[in-house]
Protein backbone atom coordinates (compact mmCIF):
# COMPACT_ATOMS: atom_id res chain seq x y z
CA UNK A 1 0.00 0.00 0.00
CA UNK A 2 1.41 3.16 -1.53
CA UNK A 3 0.63 7.01 -1.16
CA UNK A 4 1.67 9.55 -3.07
CA UNK A 5 3.08 12.85 -0.85
CA UNK A 6 3.70 16.53 -2.63
CA UNK A 7 5.26 17.67 0.86
CA UNK A 8 5.61 17.67 3.98
CA UNK A 9 5.53 20.00 7.24
CA UNK A 10 6.17 19.05 10.84
CA UNK A 11 5.28 21.97 12.91
CA UNK A 12 1.87 23.12 11.49
CA UNK A 13 -0.32 25.83 13.52
CA UNK A 14 -3.08 26.43 11.03
CA UNK A 15 -4.10 23.45 9.33
CA UNK A 16 -6.29 22.11 12.72
CA UNK A 17 -5.97 22.30 16.02
CA UNK A 18 -2.81 22.17 18.03
CA UNK A 19 0.49 21.55 16.85
CA UNK A 20 0.25 19.33 14.20
CA UNK A 21 2.80 16.97 11.29
CA UNK A 22 1.09 17.94 7.89
CA UNK A 23 1.18 15.32 5.18
CA UNK A 24 0.44 17.19 1.67
CA UNK A 25 -0.92 14.47 -0.59
CA UNK A 26 -0.87 14.63 -4.34
CA UNK A 27 -3.28 14.91 -6.80
CA UNK A 28 -6.44 16.97 -7.32
CA UNK A 29 -9.65 16.46 -9.46
CA UNK A 30 -10.38 20.61 -9.23
CA UNK A 31 -8.66 23.38 -10.88
CA UNK A 32 -9.45 25.96 -8.34
CA UNK A 33 -8.25 29.57 -9.76
CA UNK A 34 -6.77 30.33 -6.91
CA UNK A 35 -4.57 27.31 -6.08
CA UNK A 36 -1.41 28.08 -4.67
CA UNK A 37 -0.17 24.48 -5.00
CA UNK A 38 -0.61 24.19 -8.80
CA UNK A 39 2.27 21.31 -8.80
CA UNK A 40 0.37 19.36 -6.23
CA UNK A 41 -2.96 19.34 -8.40
CA UNK A 42 -1.43 16.46 -10.55
CA UNK A 43 -2.18 13.12 -9.61
CA UNK A 44 1.39 11.80 -11.43
CA UNK A 45 4.46 12.39 -9.73
CA UNK A 46 4.74 12.85 -5.43
CA UNK A 47 7.55 11.10 -3.09
CA UNK A 48 6.13 7.23 -2.71
CA UNK A 49 4.80 6.90 1.32
CA UNK A 50 3.21 3.92 2.85
CA UNK A 51 1.12 3.91 5.83
CA UNK A 52 3.65 2.30 8.37
CA UNK A 53 5.97 5.28 7.33
CA UNK A 54 3.38 8.05 8.59
CA UNK A 55 2.94 5.97 11.38
CA UNK A 56 6.77 6.24 12.08
CA UNK A 57 6.49 10.26 11.69
CA UNK A 58 3.86 10.48 13.86
CA UNK A 59 6.14 8.67 16.52
CA UNK A 60 8.92 10.59 16.12
CA UNK A 61 7.44 13.99 16.41
CA UNK A 62 4.49 12.61 19.39
CA UNK A 63 5.66 14.83 22.00
CA UNK A 64 5.15 18.00 20.25
CA UNK A 65 1.33 17.19 19.53
CA UNK A 66 0.56 17.29 22.99
CA UNK A 67 -3.57 17.54 24.26
CA UNK A 68 -4.94 18.75 20.82
CA UNK A 69 -2.34 18.25 18.03
CA UNK A 70 -1.62 15.39 15.90
CA UNK A 71 -1.74 14.34 12.50
CA UNK A 72 -3.44 16.29 9.75
CA UNK A 73 -3.83 14.92 5.79
CA UNK A 74 -4.03 17.76 3.07
CA UNK A 75 -3.27 18.06 -0.52
CA UNK A 76 -4.14 18.20 -2.63
CA UNK A 77 -7.01 16.29 -2.46
CA UNK A 78 -6.28 13.62 0.97
CA UNK A 79 -10.10 12.15 -0.32
CA UNK A 80 -8.62 11.05 -4.15
CA UNK A 81 -5.68 8.51 -2.25
CA UNK A 82 -8.93 7.01 -0.70
CA UNK A 83 -7.12 3.46 0.15
CA UNK A 84 -3.78 5.27 1.40
CA UNK A 85 -5.38 7.48 3.48
CA UNK A 86 -7.76 4.91 5.36
CA UNK A 87 -4.89 2.64 5.89
CA UNK A 88 -2.92 5.23 7.64
CA UNK A 89 -5.85 6.78 9.38
CA UNK A 90 -6.16 3.24 10.71
CA UNK A 91 -2.77 2.72 12.19
CA UNK A 92 -2.49 6.18 13.84
CA UNK A 93 -6.02 5.93 14.63
CA UNK A 94 -4.80 2.11 16.85
CA UNK A 95 -2.40 4.39 18.72
CA UNK A 96 -4.01 7.17 19.99
CA UNK A 97 -3.73 9.96 17.45
CA UNK A 98 -5.83 13.00 16.64
CA UNK A 99 -6.32 12.95 13.09
CA UNK A 100 -7.52 15.46 10.84
CA UNK A 101 -8.10 16.22 7.12
CA UNK A 102 -8.48 19.25 5.31
CA UNK A 103 -10.52 18.71 1.93
CA UNK A 104 -13.33 19.83 -0.64
CA UNK A 105 -14.60 16.21 -0.67
CA UNK A 106 -14.08 14.51 -3.88
CA UNK A 107 -12.69 10.99 -3.35
CA UNK A 108 -14.63 7.59 -3.69
CA UNK A 109 -17.88 7.73 -2.15
CA UNK A 110 -17.65 3.81 -1.21
CA UNK A 111 -14.42 4.83 1.13
CA UNK A 112 -16.19 7.47 2.86
CA UNK A 113 -17.69 5.55 5.48
CA UNK A 114 -14.15 3.48 6.28
CA UNK A 115 -12.26 6.84 6.72
CA UNK A 116 -15.08 9.16 8.03
CA UNK A 117 -15.24 7.48 11.44
CA UNK A 118 -11.71 7.43 12.16
CA UNK A 119 -11.53 11.32 11.28
CA UNK A 120 -11.96 13.93 14.39
CA UNK A 121 -11.59 17.33 12.75
CA UNK A 122 -12.75 17.82 9.19
CA UNK A 123 -11.24 20.89 7.52
CA UNK A 124 -14.23 21.80 4.62
CA UNK A 125 -13.00 23.85 1.79
CA UNK A 126 -16.52 25.75 0.72
CA UNK A 127 -15.35 26.83 -2.56
CA UNK A 128 -18.63 28.28 -3.97
CA UNK A 129 -21.94 28.68 -2.95
CA UNK A 130 -24.04 28.08 -6.82
CA UNK A 131 -23.43 25.70 -8.86
CA UNK A 132 -22.66 27.88 -11.59
CA UNK A 133 -19.86 30.38 -9.82
CA UNK A 134 -18.65 26.35 -8.62
CA UNK A 135 -17.51 25.60 -12.24
CA UNK A 136 -16.41 28.44 -13.15
CA UNK A 137 -14.01 28.60 -10.34
CA UNK A 138 -12.91 24.93 -9.70
CA UNK A 139 -13.21 24.48 -13.66
CA UNK A 140 -15.29 20.98 -12.74
CA UNK A 141 -18.71 19.94 -12.28
CA UNK A 142 -19.27 18.62 -8.70
CA UNK A 143 -21.66 21.26 -7.01
CA UNK A 144 -24.16 18.47 -6.00
CA UNK A 145 -21.28 15.85 -5.41
CA UNK A 146 -20.09 18.34 -3.26
CA UNK A 147 -23.25 18.74 -1.16
CA UNK A 148 -23.63 15.53 -0.81
CA UNK A 149 -20.51 15.15 0.49
CA UNK A 150 -21.76 17.79 3.07
CA UNK A 151 -25.41 16.33 3.81
CA UNK A 152 -24.17 11.96 4.16
CA UNK A 153 -21.08 13.27 6.30
CA UNK A 154 -23.02 11.38 9.51
CA UNK A 155 -24.39 9.18 7.47
CA UNK A 156 -20.89 8.15 6.56
CA UNK A 157 -19.93 7.68 10.22
CA UNK A 158 -18.37 11.24 11.06
CA UNK A 159 -18.29 12.17 14.50
CA UNK A 160 -15.81 15.02 14.80
CA UNK A 161 -15.84 18.61 14.54
CA UNK A 162 -15.93 20.73 10.81
CA UNK A 163 -14.00 23.83 10.30
CA UNK A 164 -15.49 25.47 7.32
CA UNK A 165 -12.95 27.41 4.91
CA UNK A 166 -13.57 29.62 2.41
CA UNK A 167 -11.03 31.35 0.27
CA UNK A 168 -12.53 34.87 -0.85
CA UNK A 169 -11.91 36.53 -3.83
CA UNK A 170 -12.50 39.94 -4.79
CA UNK A 171 -15.20 40.60 -6.99
CA UNK A 172 -16.58 36.75 -6.07
CA UNK A 173 -18.11 36.40 -2.85
CA UNK A 174 -16.92 39.79 -0.76
CA UNK A 175 -20.18 40.51 0.53
CA UNK A 176 -22.91 39.78 2.92
CA UNK A 177 -25.26 37.79 0.70
CA UNK A 178 -22.88 35.29 0.19
CA UNK A 179 -21.70 34.50 3.74
CA UNK A 180 -25.41 33.87 3.90
CA UNK A 181 -25.32 31.47 1.24
CA UNK A 182 -22.12 29.81 2.93
CA UNK A 183 -23.76 29.40 6.30
CA UNK A 184 -26.69 28.02 4.09
CA UNK A 185 -24.04 25.00 2.61
CA UNK A 186 -23.42 24.22 5.78
CA UNK A 187 -26.96 23.87 7.21
CA UNK A 188 -27.09 19.75 7.00
CA UNK A 189 -23.85 19.70 9.51
CA UNK A 190 -24.23 22.94 11.48
CA UNK A 191 -24.14 21.62 14.84
CA UNK A 192 -20.76 19.61 14.20
CA UNK A 193 -19.40 23.31 12.96
CA UNK A 194 -17.03 24.17 15.57
CA UNK A 195 -15.63 27.40 13.59
CA UNK A 196 -16.01 29.43 10.32
CA UNK A 197 -12.99 30.96 8.76
CA UNK A 198 -12.58 33.04 5.86
CA UNK A 199 -9.27 33.14 4.10
CA UNK A 200 -8.35 36.07 1.95
CA UNK A 201 -7.54 35.49 -1.59
CA UNK A 202 -3.50 36.33 -2.08
CA UNK A 203 -1.04 35.90 -4.98
CA UNK A 204 1.57 34.64 -3.51
CA UNK A 205 1.12 31.09 -5.43
CA UNK A 206 1.09 33.38 -9.08
CA UNK A 207 5.15 32.64 -9.50
CA UNK A 208 4.64 29.04 -9.07
CA UNK A 209 2.13 29.25 -12.15
CA UNK A 210 4.69 31.39 -14.40
CA UNK A 211 7.18 28.38 -13.66
CA UNK A 212 5.01 25.89 -14.37
CA UNK A 213 4.60 27.38 -17.66
CA UNK A 214 0.47 27.44 -16.69
CA UNK A 215 -2.16 30.32 -17.26
CA UNK A 216 -3.21 31.87 -14.37
CA UNK A 217 -7.12 32.57 -14.33
CA UNK A 218 -7.14 35.23 -11.88
CA UNK A 219 -4.71 37.44 -13.78
CA UNK A 220 -4.98 41.00 -12.87
CA UNK A 221 -7.26 40.42 -9.53
CA UNK A 222 -5.98 42.21 -6.57
CA UNK A 223 -5.42 40.43 -3.02
CA UNK A 224 -8.20 40.05 -0.74
CA UNK A 225 -8.09 43.45 1.48
CA UNK A 226 -7.80 41.59 4.92
CA UNK A 227 -9.75 43.80 7.10
CA UNK A 228 -13.04 43.75 4.78
CA UNK A 229 -12.12 39.71 5.03
CA UNK A 230 -12.36 39.80 9.11
CA UNK A 231 -15.21 41.48 8.55
CA UNK A 232 -17.32 39.58 6.42
CA UNK A 233 -15.89 36.29 8.48
CA UNK A 234 -17.21 38.04 11.72
CA UNK A 235 -20.80 38.32 9.93
CA UNK A 236 -20.70 35.06 8.71
CA UNK A 237 -19.98 33.90 12.25
CA UNK A 238 -23.06 36.15 13.35
CA UNK A 239 -25.33 34.47 11.25
CA UNK A 240 -23.66 30.91 11.89
CA UNK A 241 -24.71 31.60 15.52
CA UNK A 242 -27.73 32.82 14.89
CA UNK A 243 -28.55 29.86 12.89
CA UNK A 244 -27.08 27.29 15.10
CA UNK A 245 -29.63 28.91 18.02
CA UNK A 246 -32.43 28.31 15.39
CA UNK A 247 -31.53 25.15 15.28
CA UNK A 248 -31.50 24.50 18.68
CA UNK A 249 -34.81 25.92 19.30
CA UNK A 250 -36.14 23.14 16.51
CA UNK A 251 -34.69 20.21 18.09
CA UNK A 252 -36.42 21.55 20.83
CA UNK A 253 -39.89 21.95 19.21
CA UNK A 254 -39.49 18.83 17.33
CA UNK A 255 -38.61 16.99 20.55
CA UNK A 256 -41.69 18.57 22.22
CA UNK A 257 -44.00 17.68 19.18
CA UNK A 258 -42.69 14.14 19.12
CA UNK A 259 -43.79 13.49 23.12
CA UNK A 260 -47.14 15.39 21.90
CA UNK A 261 -48.08 13.06 19.27
CA UNK A 262 -47.20 9.67 20.95
CA UNK A 263 -49.68 11.31 23.36
CA UNK A 264 -52.05 11.75 21.33
CA UNK A 265 -52.48 8.97 19.67
CA UNK A 266 -51.87 7.05 22.75
CA UNK A 267 -54.01 4.47 23.34
CA UNK A 268 -57.23 4.80 25.94
CA UNK A 269 -59.82 1.92 25.51
CA UNK A 270 -58.79 -0.55 28.80
CA UNK A 271 -59.28 -3.63 26.55
CA UNK A 272 -56.93 -2.57 23.28
CA UNK A 273 -54.10 -1.67 26.27
CA UNK A 274 -54.82 -4.71 27.99
CA UNK A 275 -54.22 -6.68 24.75
CA UNK A 276 -51.15 -4.58 23.88
CA UNK A 277 -49.76 -5.44 27.03
CA UNK A 278 -50.26 -9.14 26.95
CA UNK A 279 -48.81 -9.15 23.71
CA UNK A 280 -45.62 -7.20 25.35
CA UNK A 281 -44.97 -9.73 28.57
CA UNK A 282 -44.73 -12.86 25.57
CA UNK A 283 -42.30 -10.64 23.86
CA UNK A 284 -38.42 -12.37 24.68
CA UNK A 285 -37.75 -8.78 25.39
CA UNK A 286 -39.27 -8.29 29.05
CA UNK A 287 -37.93 -12.22 30.11
CA UNK A 288 -35.10 -10.89 31.08
CA UNK A 289 -36.93 -8.00 33.61
CA UNK A 290 -37.28 -9.44 37.10
CA UNK A 291 -40.24 -10.18 37.55
CA UNK A 292 -41.43 -7.29 40.06
CA UNK A 293 -40.00 -4.89 37.73
CA UNK A 294 -42.42 -5.94 34.80
CA UNK A 295 -45.39 -3.70 35.72
CA UNK A 296 -42.70 -0.70 36.33
CA UNK A 297 -41.83 -1.42 32.50
CA UNK A 298 -44.95 -1.35 31.24
CA UNK A 299 -46.42 1.47 33.14
CA UNK A 300 -43.55 3.50 32.10
CA UNK A 301 -43.93 2.90 28.23
CA UNK A 302 -46.39 4.64 25.68
CA UNK A 303 -48.85 2.50 24.06
CA UNK A 304 -49.77 4.52 20.77
CA UNK A 305 -52.03 3.88 17.59
CA UNK A 306 -50.25 5.41 14.59
CA UNK A 307 -52.72 5.61 10.95
CA UNK A 308 -50.80 4.84 7.83
CA UNK A 309 -49.20 8.00 6.87
CA UNK A 310 -48.14 9.02 9.99
CA UNK A 311 -44.64 9.60 10.73
CA UNK A 312 -43.09 7.91 13.77
CA UNK A 313 -39.51 9.38 14.25
CA UNK A 314 -37.66 12.21 11.73
CA UNK A 315 -34.01 12.34 10.84
CA UNK A 316 -32.38 14.32 13.88
CA UNK A 317 -34.70 13.41 16.47
CA UNK A 318 -32.51 12.55 20.02
CA UNK A 319 -32.22 9.52 20.74
CA UNK A 320 -34.43 8.99 23.89
CA UNK A 321 -37.12 6.92 22.77
CA UNK A 322 -37.40 3.17 21.18
CA UNK A 323 -40.02 1.82 19.06
CA UNK A 324 -41.88 -1.44 19.26
CA UNK A 325 -44.00 -2.65 16.52
CA UNK A 326 -46.47 -4.89 18.06
CA UNK A 327 -48.92 -4.76 14.83
CA UNK A 328 -48.58 -2.92 11.45
CA UNK A 329 -45.42 -2.17 9.11
CA UNK A 330 -43.72 0.71 9.37
CA UNK A 331 -41.20 1.94 6.36
CA UNK A 332 -37.79 3.52 7.34
CA UNK A 333 -36.07 5.86 4.50
CA UNK A 334 -34.07 8.95 4.08
CA UNK A 335 -34.86 11.46 1.54
CA UNK A 336 -31.86 11.62 -0.71
CA UNK A 337 -30.56 15.15 -1.83
CA UNK A 338 -32.58 15.02 -4.77
CA UNK A 339 -35.30 15.05 -3.31
CA UNK A 340 -36.18 11.23 -3.87
CA UNK A 341 -37.19 8.66 -0.94
CA UNK A 342 -34.88 5.80 -0.61
CA UNK A 343 -36.99 3.00 1.84
CA UNK A 344 -34.35 0.85 3.50
CA UNK A 345 -36.64 -0.99 5.20
CA UNK A 346 -40.21 -2.38 6.01
CA UNK A 347 -40.52 -3.42 10.21
CA UNK A 348 -43.46 -5.28 11.01
CA UNK A 349 -45.09 -6.82 14.29
CA UNK A 350 -42.22 -7.69 17.15
CA UNK A 351 -39.45 -5.64 14.90
CA UNK A 352 -38.03 -3.06 17.09
CA UNK A 353 -36.22 0.55 16.45
CA UNK A 354 -34.37 2.58 18.17
CA UNK A 355 -32.20 0.42 20.53
CA UNK A 356 -28.74 1.27 18.85
CA UNK A 357 -29.55 4.74 19.32
CA UNK A 358 -30.31 4.39 22.72
CA UNK A 359 -27.22 2.57 23.49
CA UNK A 360 -24.57 4.79 21.49
CA UNK A 361 -26.39 7.85 21.96
CA UNK A 362 -26.68 8.34 18.14
CA UNK A 363 -30.17 10.65 16.70
CA UNK A 364 -32.17 9.22 13.99
CA UNK A 365 -30.59 9.08 10.91
CA UNK A 366 -33.67 8.29 8.83
CA UNK A 367 -37.49 8.80 8.82
CA UNK A 368 -39.94 5.95 10.06
CA UNK A 369 -43.45 6.10 9.24
CA UNK A 370 -46.49 4.31 9.36
CA UNK A 371 -47.64 2.00 5.84
CA UNK A 372 -50.25 0.81 7.93
CA UNK A 373 -52.36 1.40 10.85
CA UNK A 374 -49.58 0.64 13.71
CA UNK A 375 -50.02 -0.14 17.65
CA UNK A 376 -46.51 0.93 18.43
CA UNK A 377 -44.77 1.19 21.57
CA UNK A 378 -42.38 3.88 22.62
CA UNK A 379 -40.10 2.78 25.69
CA UNK A 380 -38.08 6.08 26.86
CA UNK A 381 -34.52 6.52 27.11
CA UNK A 382 -34.65 6.43 31.58
CA UNK A 383 -37.11 3.04 31.12
CA UNK A 384 -34.16 1.83 28.55
CA UNK A 385 -31.23 2.62 30.89
CA UNK A 386 -32.71 1.20 34.01
CA UNK A 387 -33.89 -2.16 32.60
CA UNK A 388 -32.88 -3.18 29.60
CA UNK A 389 -29.63 -1.70 29.24
CA UNK A 390 -27.67 -4.66 30.56
CA UNK A 391 -29.71 -7.04 28.88
CA UNK A 392 -28.10 -9.08 26.97
CA UNK A 393 -31.07 -10.28 24.68
CA UNK A 394 -31.38 -6.59 23.96
CA UNK A 395 -27.64 -6.33 23.37
CA UNK A 396 -27.98 -9.41 21.38
CA UNK A 397 -30.51 -8.45 19.46
CA UNK A 398 -29.46 -5.00 18.52
CA UNK A 399 -26.46 -7.06 17.49
CA UNK A 400 -28.12 -8.85 15.25
CA UNK A 401 -30.80 -6.45 13.89
CA UNK A 402 -27.58 -4.13 13.14
CA UNK A 403 -26.02 -6.92 10.98
CA UNK A 404 -29.14 -7.42 9.18
CA UNK A 405 -29.33 -4.09 8.35
CA UNK A 406 -25.61 -3.56 7.62
CA UNK A 407 -25.90 -6.85 5.17
CA UNK A 408 -29.28 -5.38 4.01
CA UNK A 409 -27.77 -2.28 3.42
CA UNK A 410 -25.05 -3.75 1.17
CA UNK A 411 -27.13 -5.51 -0.79
CA UNK A 412 -28.77 -3.08 -1.66
CA UNK A 413 -25.81 -0.98 -2.57
CA UNK A 414 -24.93 -3.73 -4.80
CA UNK A 415 -28.42 -4.57 -6.58
CA UNK A 416 -28.49 -0.75 -6.73
CA UNK A 417 -24.71 -0.72 -8.42
CA UNK A 418 -24.87 -3.84 -10.44
CA UNK A 419 -28.20 -4.82 -11.81
CA UNK A 420 -30.46 -3.82 -14.26
CA UNK A 421 -34.54 -3.04 -13.94
CA UNK A 422 -35.21 -6.85 -13.93
CA UNK A 423 -32.96 -8.05 -11.49
CA UNK A 424 -33.92 -5.10 -9.47
CA UNK A 425 -37.41 -6.21 -9.63
CA UNK A 426 -36.75 -9.78 -9.05
CA UNK A 427 -34.79 -8.85 -6.18
CA UNK A 428 -37.35 -6.84 -4.75
CA UNK A 429 -39.97 -9.46 -4.52
CA UNK A 430 -37.91 -12.23 -3.30
CA UNK A 431 -37.45 -9.94 -0.61
CA UNK A 432 -41.15 -9.26 -0.24
CA UNK A 433 -41.33 -13.20 -0.10
CA UNK A 434 -39.38 -13.66 2.44
CA UNK A 435 -40.92 -10.59 4.53
CA UNK A 436 -44.62 -11.11 4.16
CA UNK A 437 -44.84 -14.08 1.70
CA UNK A 438 -47.44 -16.61 2.76
CA UNK A 439 -47.94 -19.88 0.93
CA UNK A 440 -51.00 -20.41 -0.78
CA UNK A 441 -52.46 -23.15 -3.17
CA UNK A 442 -52.53 -20.30 -5.94
CA UNK A 443 -48.84 -19.45 -4.79
CA UNK A 444 -46.93 -17.45 -2.94
CA UNK A 445 -48.81 -14.48 -1.70
CA UNK A 446 -47.78 -10.78 -1.32
CA UNK A 447 -50.21 -8.83 0.38
CA UNK A 448 -48.51 -4.93 0.00
CA UNK A 449 -48.69 -2.42 2.05
CA UNK A 450 -46.73 -0.55 -0.30
CA UNK A 451 -47.67 1.46 -3.30
CA UNK A 452 -46.21 1.00 -6.68
CA UNK A 453 -44.34 4.57 -5.92
CA UNK A 454 -43.31 3.39 -2.93
CA UNK A 455 -42.11 0.02 -4.56
CA UNK A 456 -39.62 1.36 -6.61
CA UNK A 457 -37.93 3.76 -3.86
CA UNK A 458 -37.76 1.08 -2.37
CA UNK A 459 -36.03 -0.93 -5.07
CA UNK A 460 -34.04 1.86 -6.21
CA UNK A 461 -36.64 2.19 -9.88
CA UNK A 462 -39.10 4.85 -11.26
CA UNK A 463 -42.90 4.27 -10.40
CA UNK A 464 -42.78 3.63 -14.24
CA UNK A 465 -40.31 1.11 -14.62
CA UNK A 466 -41.24 -1.19 -11.74
CA UNK A 467 -44.87 -1.26 -13.13
CA UNK A 468 -43.82 -1.69 -16.49
CA UNK A 469 -41.54 -4.93 -15.11
CA UNK A 470 -44.43 -6.07 -12.98
CA UNK A 471 -46.04 -6.26 -16.04
CA UNK A 472 -43.58 -8.30 -18.28
CA UNK A 473 -43.05 -10.58 -15.35
CA UNK A 474 -47.10 -11.33 -15.41
CA UNK A 475 -46.80 -11.43 -19.37
CA UNK A 476 -44.22 -14.39 -18.80
CA UNK A 477 -46.43 -15.93 -16.15
CA UNK A 478 -43.73 -15.27 -13.21
CA UNK A 479 -46.49 -13.75 -11.24
CA UNK A 480 -50.14 -13.17 -10.71
CA UNK A 481 -51.24 -9.33 -10.10
CA UNK A 482 -54.98 -8.62 -8.37
CA UNK A 483 -55.03 -5.09 -8.48
CA UNK A 484 -52.62 -2.99 -7.17
CA UNK A 485 -51.86 -3.97 -3.64
CA UNK A 486 -52.00 -8.44 -4.05
CA UNK A 487 -49.11 -10.33 -6.26
CA UNK A 488 -48.93 -13.57 -6.33
CA UNK A 489 -45.38 -15.61 -6.97
CA UNK A 490 -46.12 -18.31 -9.67
CA UNK A 491 -42.64 -19.19 -10.42
CA UNK A 492 -39.90 -18.64 -8.27
CA UNK A 493 -37.28 -20.15 -9.42
CA UNK A 494 -37.55 -17.92 -12.68
CA UNK A 495 -36.98 -14.67 -10.42
CA UNK A 496 -34.42 -16.38 -8.08
CA UNK A 497 -32.61 -16.56 -11.56
CA UNK A 498 -32.74 -13.31 -12.38
CA UNK A 499 -30.61 -12.63 -9.22
CA UNK A 500 -28.50 -15.45 -8.82
S1 LIG B 1 -8.81 21.92 -4.05
FE1 LIG B 1 -6.92 22.77 -3.19
S2 LIG B 1 -5.27 21.65 -4.22
FE2 LIG B 1 -7.14 21.29 -5.39
S3 LIG B 1 -7.06 22.81 -6.98
FE3 LIG B 1 -8.29 23.65 -5.32
S4 LIG B 1 -6.87 24.81 -4.06
FE4 LIG B 1 -5.63 23.50 -5.39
Amino acid sequence: MKGYLQSMETMGLVDGPGTRTIFFLQGCPLRCAYCHNPDAISTRGGEEITPERVLQVARRYRSYYGQEGGITFSGGEPLLQGEFLHKSLELLKKEGYNTCIDTSGFGSPALLPKILPLVDTLIIDVKAFSSESFTHLTMTDGFNGYLNFLANLERNGFRGQVWARHVMVPGYTDNEQSMRAFIHILRPIIHRVDRIEILPYHTAGVGKYRKLGMPYRLEGVEPMDKERAKELEIYANKIFSEELQKERREAQRRNHEKFKILHDRAVISEQEQAEMLSSLRNLPLLSEVAEEDVDAVLNEVVLSNFKAGDYVFRTGDAPDLMYLIVEGQMKIFYNTIDGEEQIFYIYRDGDFVGGLNLLVQSPYRYVGQALTDCKIVAIPKATFDRYFYDSSIILRSVLTKSFERIRWAEELIQRLATSNASMKTAGLLLKLVKRIGVETDEGIRLELSMNREELGNYSGLRRETITRKLGQFKDLGYIELIGNKVIIIKDLEALEGYVL
